[in-house]
């Protein structure tokens, strides 16, 4: 008889978005004539910059022609043109890397489950609370241990390094989704400094690097000293520059990084995930890593800052409305995202029912992001001026 994967079986149902989903149904099923302003949208809405889809129609008129065609690619890990890119990239920000320790996959969503598969399952897992819960399932899948570390309003929903505490892998967000908290150099430095002591490693994920304003703050945990030897970075080209439909995403891990055989020996992290990437991933598709190319050539990297912009002033018309109204927020400054405390004690689910009967704004309850997320809210920037502004106003007409 076949039998269950038992893990699968202790995931909770991610009632979230089911449930937001029942909700808005319901609310415009009786009341058709009141359009939603949608503000809980993670996803990009601006289509992707110019430059990109040049250089994706080109690449697929080269897939047409017999001398141009290409299959396989040999690695599956990227094509140098593209991680000569990436290199140069991380360069900028202030970090060292080489073309091996770059691997390119179909996102980070991806990688940020699967690398828990090198990893033993004996292995604890740390994870700040509230998080992407992307991180909770995946351990849970691999049937590890999760410790939570608190984010609260307490340290600025940002979580750092406890020595009383043990674990050997640690998932840090920064900019943080959902509360777009930031890291500084210091901060990433303590948890460099923790898990070198642990011999722990922390996945890191700077999918939401490209919305850092403040050039003190570190884009890279690449860029922070020590972090060779504690760390894997995950980012990606979704929010970057709209490719969240085109799916094109790297991971960087430094070849000094190392885990430990049962008897102690040390065993690369790099070669062991190239080896369980070579049996389980076949690359990403040469029209898309063409399309990667051209977001950093210098036409790619205006385009997506103008439409990084734009959200950014959503983002601000959003922070105001919170400093107006006296309401604690975090983010929005260096992120996407706004994450306030919803007003009167009332709890994330009862503020959303409330601006969705109230003003049709919507949002996301911080509840499903974790225990911590009680109370919370998450609005995101990815919506229009327009609608930014006209939620911004029904916001403040409703709490002043
Ligand atoms: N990491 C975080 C923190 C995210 O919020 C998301 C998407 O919302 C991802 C990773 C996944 O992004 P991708 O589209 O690259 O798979």
């Amino acid at each position: 008889m076949i039998k269950i994967n038992e893990n699968f079986l202790k995931l909770k149902q991610n009632y979230l978005f089911i449930e937001i989903a029942k909700r808005l149904k319901a609310f415009s099923a009786e009341n058709p004539d009141k359009p939603l302003i949608r503000m809980g949208i993670g996803d990009v809405t601006l289509p992707l910059p110019a430059a990109a889809v040049e250089a994706m129609k080109k690449a697929a008129d080269e897939m047409g022609v017999k001398e141009t065609f290409r299959g396989y690619e040999d690695t599956g890990r990227g094509y140098d043109f593209l991680k000569e890119k990436i290199k140069a990239y991380y360069n900028e920000n202030g970090a060292e890397i080489s073309l091996d320790e770059i691997l390119v996959n179909d996102g980070a969503k991806s990688d940020s489950g699967n690398i828990s598969d090198i990893f033993s399952e004996s292995n604890t897992v740390l994870i700040t609370d509230p998080a992407y819960p992307v991180y909770v399932d995946s351990t849970i899948m691999a049937g590890k241990q999760i410790i939570f570390a608190a984010a609260t309003s307490e340290n600025g929903f940002k979580a750092l390094p406890d020595y009383n505490i043990d674990c050997e892998m640690i998932y840090l967000c920064s900019p943080n989704n959902p509360t777009g908290s930031v890291y500084t150099a210091e901060e990433l430095k303590m948890w460099v400094d923790y898990a070198n002591e642990k011999h722990a490693i922390i996945i890191f994920d700077a999918a939401y690097e490209a919305f850092i304003r403040d050039k003190s703050l570190p884009r890279s945990i690449m860029a922070i000293p020590g972090a060779r030897t504690c760390a894997v970075e995950l980012c990606s080209l979704s929010k970057t520059a709209g490719f969240t439909g085109t799916r094109l995403g790297y991971t960087i891990i430094p070849n000094e990084l190392m885990a430990y055989s049962e008897n102690g020996e040390k065993v690369s992290v790099l070669k062991t995930w190239i080896r369980r990437q070579g049996s389980k991933f076949n690359g990403v598709s040469y029209p898309v890593q063409r399309a990667a190319e051209a977001v950093f050539s210098t036409d790619g990297r205006a385009q997506i800052q103008a439409n990084i912009d734009y959200y950014m002033k959503n983002a601000e018309i959003i922070s105001n409305t919170c400093e107006t109204l006296n309401i604690p927020y975090t983010g929005g400054k260096n992120s996407p995202y706004i994450w306030l405390k919803a007003p009167n004690g009332m709890s994330g689910w009862d503020f959303f029912d409330y601006l969705l009967n109230e003003i049709q704004v919507v949002g996301t309850p911080g509840e499903g992001f974790g225990e911590n997320g009680g109370g919370w809210f998450r609005l995101t920037s990815f919506n229009t001026h327009e609608n930014t502004a006209e939620a911004m106003k029904r916001v403040e007409k409703l709490l002043s």
